[in-house]
């Protein structure tokens, strides 16, 4: 008989059709590890019953690497930590286009431009706006951006461009965000990803797991991303990057990790659910099983500043699972 709580949870998103509430989520944070495997279980029933079985692949591409002025201490291309990390300046347009074709050679559906910046300067607004003009004439991919904090006038000029998509993680819960930047504020981070649903762009809005933060942080995190809807949710889980303040931070457990996946598609039923950074080191033999926890996409390695695994065993696993690669 599965916990009570993994029940309730049950009745409610699948039956109901009422996504997971503060109350329920605390529910299943305190059920114990032994009933994980079931928890995760009911997750991936979720995930099928509202968003089928096909899986979004994702390429991300890093368009100008490293010196970035803010302070997130989990990041490697923050310019005030001493990192392996080696400044680029921003790529050419004939760069991002050639990365594109990579991407859709490879098998992604969706390709995400990501400029380290605290938001965009016109130059690079000019030269993500090109860009996107050019794949989206040549390739049938769905564009997202991450260009970091923006204006009305930033979104309006990425719409014209064929934009489809906006990448702005919270990264944590209000209560804990100061513990991971100084440098700009989670109201700063809601507003911009307010001011994307409000230009009618996709919102793809997540964040990271890992960072010392509580329980409480985590499903705090997890409401104000149910009150933003946004249409995708990123889950990374800290790989901690040496010379950054949070270098010496533990990995993830394991089950904790996808017991949150699956506490995100309970709360989050309808949105793309997606892996991305961490997937690999922190989940390590137990991929297979990840992909039964709820999520609904994944990220192909290389990210951002880490590797990832082969593409070819990323695609083994959802062929053996099953899954549809979506077109
Ligand atoms: S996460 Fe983004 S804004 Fe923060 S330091 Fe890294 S590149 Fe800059």
């Amino acid at each position: 008989m599965p916990h009570p709580a993994i029940e309730r949870a049950r009745e409610r998103v699948i039956h109901g059709r009422i996504p997971a509430d503060a109350a329920l989520l605390h529910e299943i944070a305190a059920i114990p590890a032994a009933e994980v495997p079931a928890l995760l279980d009911l997750a991936d029933v979720v995930r099928t019953e509202y968003c089928g079985n096909g899986i979004a692949v994702e390429v991300l591409y890093n368009a100008k690497r490293g010196g970035c002025s803010e302070d997130c201490n989990f990041c490697s291309q923050s310019a005030r930590f001493a990192t392996d990390v080696e400044p680029e300046p921003l790529a050419e347009v004939e760069g991002f286009l050639a990365t594109a074709r990579d991407a859709h050679r490879r098998g992604a559906t969706e390709f995400c431009i990501v400029v380290a910046v605290r938001g965009p300067s016109k130059r690079v607004l000019d030269r993500v706006c090109e860009a996107t003009q050019r794949i989206k004439v040549e390739l049938p991919l769905t564009v997202a951006v991450s260009l970091g904090i923006l204006t009305k006038e930033h979104l309006i000029a990425l719409a014209a461009a064929g934009v489809d998509k906006v990448n702005h993680n919270l990264e944590s819960s209000e209560r804990y965000f100061p513990k991971v930047c100084t440098t700009h504020t989670f109201a700063e981070r809601l507003k911009t990803a307010r001011m994307v649903k409000a230009h009618h762009l996709e919102l793809c809005c997540g964040g990271i797991i890992g960072m010392g933060e509580s329980v409480e942080d985590r499903i705090d995190f997890l409401m104000t991303l149910q009150e933003l809807r946004p249409e995708e949710v990123p889950i990374n889980f800290l790989n901690p990057r040496p010379g950054t303040p949070f270098g010496a931070y533990s990995l993830l457990e394991p089950s904790e990790a996808l017991r949150f996946v699956a506490m995100a598609r309970l709360a989050l039923p309808q949105s793309l659910i997606r892996f991305a950074g961490g997937r690999e080191i922190t989940l390590a033999g137990l991929q297979d099983l990840g992909m039964r926890s709820g999520a609904s996409g994944i990220v192909l390695g290389d990210y951002l500043t880490t590797g990832g695994r082969a593409d070819a065993e990323d695609f083994a696993m959802l062929d053996r699972l099953g899954f549809e690669v979506l077109a």
